[in-house]
């Protein structure tokens, strides 16, 4: 039998596995109460058009604090500020009395300008420039020092300067040993052999690392010997050296979790534009996630009975967060235009739906892999019917610049000039990689507030 390429086979895929993104009161109100007033900034700002939602980011914010008073514990909590470019998460932090965790003079300076004072900003990231180290050391930041050479610079500015620097030094976790982050144990050793002899210049604070992974166990292990450290470096001479940074990566949970486990155990190629596959996904159904997974963290038993928690009290060592992507939980969204619809359920059995914007929002793609959570329909959110199955592509000239390659189920077919939503975008999936390419300007930010069920939305641009 011959075979035409130019017509594939229609394969019934029955309907699209549906990904339900949780959603905070806030959000649901949001989408039931104001899609209209959604709906219409969107036309006026543009698109992209992200929503963020400081509220939320307190919440989150207090969630933690609960968890280090609930143990009794000096905990501090730095926002990693690369997750999000909005200037009101920053200013939410000197409301609160929180740090930020900055990585260049731009951040730095944001932070800054958002009301957090110098003691309260984290300044971490390879090698920085003598420019972000002088600034760091001029408002009395605790610098996390990522290489020898690096602190030896560092030693020479605060000498010159007649400062100190408040220094943390930046382990190479065991687990990660092919990181290029960190120092090594021999590093180690010649970091604080500089430390020793500059003490005039260089205040030791304490250690620091950051995991890439989910691992409460490798984490809470680390963090038992780098307390143990601390009280070695003590004994040296180092009485101020008392603080461990646990870094972020603390998880967070997009959808609920027996859901994703059934989202694997189903997923397909065939379920993708072009049957495209991934190397991996985000675990988008966590089951313990942000203060809760603080909370494992401290409660973990690391040496015999005694708990991260217990072993940090005793010793009198404070711990410090560094969450991105857990304070951001819930704290955005994002809205795309949808331009036009190539409907080729007849042919292909889905169709292609293009939005102005492109997938260098959802930063997902930067790691070859995809923003799962199910992208809504504005006005139709509540309905789980699906009677269009569409697949999201960008208003760009590349054939990859997939915003959803995966075919999801629309309550409703999609029209030119309807709304997509794709929720929880707060954490990395706003502006991370946000570019403009093709001349596109960036996308605005619009702050929104809801007072209580009954009032009317607030809104304002970011930054005013
Ligand atoms: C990115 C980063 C963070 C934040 O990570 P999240 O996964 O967003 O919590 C914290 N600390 C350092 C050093 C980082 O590089």
């Amino acid at each position: 039998m011959e075979r035409n390429d130019d017509l594939p086979l229609q394969q019934d895929l029955g309907p699209a596995f549906k990904l339900a993104p949780h959603q905070h009161p806030l959000v649901v109100s949001l989408l039931q109460r104001h899609a209209s007033m959604l709906d219409e900034l969107s036309r006026g700002l543009g698109s992209p058009l992200h929503i963020v939602l400081p509220q939320v980011f307190t919440e989150n914010v207090q969630r933690f604090q609960r968890v280090f008073a609930e143990y009794g514990l000096t905990g501090s909590i730095l926002y990693a500020k690369k997750a999000n470019k909005a200037d009101t998460f920053p200013n939410a932090c000197a409301k609160l009395g929180i740090g930020v965790d900055v990585a260049s003079i731009g951040e730095f300076t944001k932070a800054l300008a958002a009301g957090v004072r110098g003691e309260r900003i984290g300044v971490s990231g390879p090698e920085k420039t003598e420019g972000l180290l002088n600034l760091a050391l001029q408002h009395r930041s605790l610098i996390a020092i990522d290489s020898v050479s690096e602190l030896q610079r560092l030693v020479a500015l605060a000498t010159s300067s007649g400062t100190t620097a408040r220094v943390l030094l930046r382990f190479r976790p065991p687990s990660q040993a092919s990181s290029r982050f960190g120092l090594t144990a021999t590093e180690y050793r010649a970091a604080l052999e500089c430390c020793t002899s500059h003490k005039s210049g260089v205040r030791l604070e304490g250690f620091s690392f950051h995991l890439s992974g989910y691992s409460t166990e490798k984490r809470a292990e680390l963090a038992g010997q780098l307390i143990e450290l601390c009280l070695q470096a003590q004994a040296l001479g180092f009485k101020s050296c008392t603080q461990i940074d646990l870094g972020g990566g603390l998880p967070v949970q997009y959808v609920d979790p027996e859901q994703w486990c059934r989202f694997l155990k189903q997923d397909a190629p065939a379920q993708y534009h072009a049957g495209k596959t991934f190397s991996g996904f985000y675990p988008y159904g966590t089951i313990r996630h942000g203060a809760d997974a603080l909370r494992d963290l401290l409660d973990y038993p690391i040496e015999g009975g005694t708990s991260l928690a217990q072993k940090a009290r005793r010793h009198g060592i404070d711990l410090l967060i560094e969450p991105g992507r857990a304070l951001l939980d819930q704290a955005g969204l994002t809205l795309f235009e949808v331009l036009g619809v190539k409907d080729r359920h007849a042919s292909e059995g889905y169709a292609i739906v293009t939005v102005q914007g492109s997938s260098l929002s959802l930063s997902e793609q930067w790691f070859n892999s995809e923003y799962l959570p199910d992208p809504q329909l504005l006005g139709h959110t509540e309905s789980d019917a699906q009677v269009f199955l569409a697949c999201v592509g960008g208003s760009t000239c590349l054939d990859s610049d997939m915003l959803t390659w995966r075919k999801i189920g629309f309550p409703a077919p999609i029209q030119p000039g309807d709304r997509l939503v794709y929720l929880n975008t707060a954490g990395y999936q706003m502006d991370s990689n946000e570019s403009p390419f093709h001349e596109a300007s960036l996308s605005s930010k619009v702050v929104v507030e809801l007072h209580d069920e009954a009032s009317a939305l607030h809104w304002r641009l970011d930054g005013l």
